[in-house]
């Protein structure tokens, strides 16, 4: 069986959730959906009001959503029944939300309000389906989906809650659940973090032993550069598990490590799919390795590198504990690293404390500090014996003043530091040396 994740803006209106119903059609499947576009965004809103003990603010907020969903309803339904049905449903939810605007405000609170979102729109698609008379069945996330005392997600609590659930409905046309909700480890309604329902949906595959997870967006799949900079680029097809975490940090426009690791851990393919364009192949990330291909670049910008450099550190040991030791100090990461026997460079994009590490940093040598930095990312199958990526890489930067260069981390990466100013013709001199052949 397949799962399908519908995003936000995928079952954002009414003729969105129209839409997503015929794509679902056919074969039976799990459907995992977010809540309508905003709407998770105006909970916040609403339990932000109640926390600051403004009730009034908070009511005119869900009013005004309460509306929002009505006008839905009048475009969604084409029966009376159905209508009166969804009306009653929506009313439900707001009547409880509304209840959280007379008592005291917790976190607790929050999360219940939080849940709400989800719980609507897959109670409209639900209904919406056996309208059309699908027999799809509501499998509710709070039901099954559960983390455990660190707030880790539990897979064989899952996993056994969730197959009974299915094996009770074994005639379903289809299953709805929602993403993002859950239950924790006291039984109290929470959530697996905002843009959670990707992660809902890889722990729904990797406990059903899925043949294929789809993660559908309303954007256009993963390009190998950055359209916005570059000409003639081209989309990816396929990238392994890896190669999509390493861009992941990129900001490109895929699922975050952690939320795919239950799909990878159980060699479930995930692939990325555009409600706009259904019949496009899309991106198929999975654990097969192009063998010797190099799939993407990537930038990263606002980046700001810190060199150290030290006669000390020749020969010395703890050199770099010190250093990265102050890093932590500050709660900043560091991303890309570089050294020498005698100096090092490090990155970073949180520069909120700069200036103390910098000080810091003067005990043990000489600082430099370069800003307005980018990192651009080369990402494939770029295991060290497979000979000539680097000098096709290199060679691409021929015009380019690199500041740092870094490789070995992984097999799937070389990372660069140039200045942005020269990132647009570093991209696409990138682009024209790796896939156009130029
Ligand atoms: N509705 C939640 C959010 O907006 C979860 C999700 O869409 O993934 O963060
Ligand atoms: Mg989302």
């Amino acid at each position: 069986m397949k799962v399908l994740k519908f995003g936000g803006t995928s079952v954002g209106s009414a003729q969105r959730m129209k839409n997503v119903a015929k794509l679902i059609a056919g074969e039976r499947k799990i459907v995992v959906l977010s809540a309508m576009s905003g709407t998770t965004n105006s909970l916040v809103e609403i339990s932000d009001y109640l926390y600051k003990r403004n009730p009034d603010g908070a009511n005119e907020i869900i009013n005004r959503l309460s509306m929002k969903y009505m006008e839905h309803i009048e475009e969604l339904y084409g029966t009376e029944e159905y209508k009166q049905k969804a009306k009653e449903l929506i009313k439900s939810h707001f009547d409880y939300i509304r209840t959280f605007t007379k008592d005291l405000f917790t976190l607790f609170e929050e999360k219940v309000i939080l849940a709400q979102g989800e719980l609507i729109s897959t109670g409209m698609m639900h209904l919406y389906l056996n309208e059309l008379g699908v027999n799809a069945v509501m499998i509710p996330a709070l039901d099954y989906m559960r983390t455990d005392k660190n707030a880790e997600p539990d897979p064989i609590y899952i996993k056994e809650k969730l197959t009974r659930l299915l094996n009770e409905h074994k005639d379903a046309d289809l299953y709805i659940t929602q993403g993002y909700i859950c239950r924790n480890a006291y039984g109290e309604i929470d959530n697996l973090q905002r843009g959670g329902s990707d992660y809902s949906a890889s722990l729904v595959g990797a406990a059903i032993g899925a043949e294929e997870i789809q993660i559908w967006t309303d954007i256009d799949g993963m390009h190998n550069n950055d359209p916005r900079f570059v000409e003639g680029t081209s989309p990816v097809r396929q990238l392994h598990f890896d190669e999509a975490a390493e861009l992941a940090y990129f900001g490109a426009k895929i699922l975050h490590p952690t939320c795919i690791l239950p799909a990878k851990l159980n060699n479930i393919p995930v692939r990325l799919l555009n409600t706009m364009q259904p019949d496009a192949p899309g991106t198929l990330i999975s654990n097969v390795m192009e063998k010797g291909k190099i799939k993407a670049v990537a930038a990263k910008d606002n980046i700001t590198s810190i060199k150290i450099k030290s006669g000390r550190m020749l020969l010395a040991t703890g050199f770099l504990r010190k250093v990265f030791e102050i890093f932590e100090n500050h709660q900043t990461p560091i991303d890309m690293v570089t050294t020498s026997e005698v100096g090092v460079s490090v990155t970073i994009d949180n520069r909120k404390h700069l200036e103390e590490i910098v000080d810091d940093l003067k005990k043990y040598g000489t600082v430099t500090v370069d800003e307005n930095m980018v990192i651009v990312c080369v990402v494939g199958d770029l295991e060290w014996d497979n000979i000539g990526f680097e000098a096709r890489v290199v060679q691409a930067m021929k015009d380019v003043p690199v500041r740092m260069i870094s490789y070995g981390g992984s097999n799937y990466n070389v990372s660069l530091l140039i200045k942005a100013s020269d990132k647009r013709r570093a991209l696409q001199a990138l682009s024209d040396h790796l896939f156009n052949n130029k």
